[in-house]
């Protein structure tokens, strides 16, 4: 069950997620690198992991560096997303670190988490990171009455809004599943993700920050969860490499629009 032509049900989603994502990158100006990534971690059976012991984030970007043509002058913009947030006390933290890079974050946050951390909520939005909507309950989409996907998503949405007076544009469908049908209903734009850092699985600041580090190209959008201390951890170690190297830490809302 489940299971089509070997395809298992979330990965058929995914691609889903992507064919959608073709769709309005035709339309946003989505970059089609972004695309050929994400198609990359379909293929990629939720991200095997390597095995062997990793190689130094340092020494890999050094090697990158060699190889890179000398003196392009151009700035090389990538982003950071956060899904399941806010959590009551690795966003803080994740947040402090953040202001004291002067780097700008996306979060996408969920309803359910929502409640009881409006003061957190209430600080992103203050410290000028982008807010998304990440649904209510962390359901598929694809598997929701519409009437029902709308509320998950609707009231998620009010409820940020009412907190921050902003409006909520952005949405990351959880399990990267989206229905195309509702974006007009919900008038809501899909970010989805080019590296996936597999941090919830790994839970292991050094292997998240390798992943990233060695991966990492202009204009890619990182997946992580700030619901874990060796995320946070590794999210500020990406930072203070990548800053390093020449890389620009914008909201994802800035790649995904030319
Ligand atoms: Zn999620």
């Amino acid at each position: 069950m489940g299971r089509i032509s070997g395809i298992p049900a979330w990965k058929r989603g995914l691609l889903v997620g992507i064919m959608g994502l073709t769709a309005v990158g035709a339309a946003a100006g989505i970059r089609g690198r972004q695309i050929e990534r994400m198609a990359a971690v379909i293929g990629d059976a939720s991200g095997a992991e390597e095995s062997g012991s990793p190689e130094p984030a340092e020494e890999i970007l050094e090697k990158e560096n060699l190889t890179e043509e000398a003196g392009s002058g151009e700035i090389k913009k990538i982003a950071l997303t956060f899904d399941d947030g806010p959590h009551p006390c690795y966003t803080e933290q994740l947040l402090d670190g953040l202001a004291e890079r002067n780097v700008k974050a996306t979060f996408f946050l969920l309803g359910t988490n929502i409640e009881g951390n409006e003061e957190i909520v209430k600080r992103i939005a203050a410290e000028g990171h982008l807010i998304g909507n990440h649904t209510y309950y962390h359901v598929d989409i694809t598997k929701l009455e519409e009437e029902e996907a709308c509320r998950e998503i609707l009231d998620t949405s009010e409820q940020i809004t009412a907190i921050t007076g902003q409006t909520v544009e952005y949405i990351r469908p959880p399990f990267g599943n989206w229905d195309k049908e509702l974006e007009y209903e919900v008038m809501m734009i899909p970010i989805f993700w080019s590296v996936d850092t597999l941090d919830w699985t790994t839970k292991n600041t050094d292997q998240i920050v390798q992943k990233v580090v060695s991966d990492i190209e202009e204009n890619d959008i990182i997946l992580m969860h700030d619901s874990y201390d060796s995320t946070v951890k590794a999210a500020l170690r990406i930072i203070d490499l990548l800053q390093a190297d020449g890389y620009e830490f914008v909201t994802a809302d800035e790649l995904i629009l030319e």
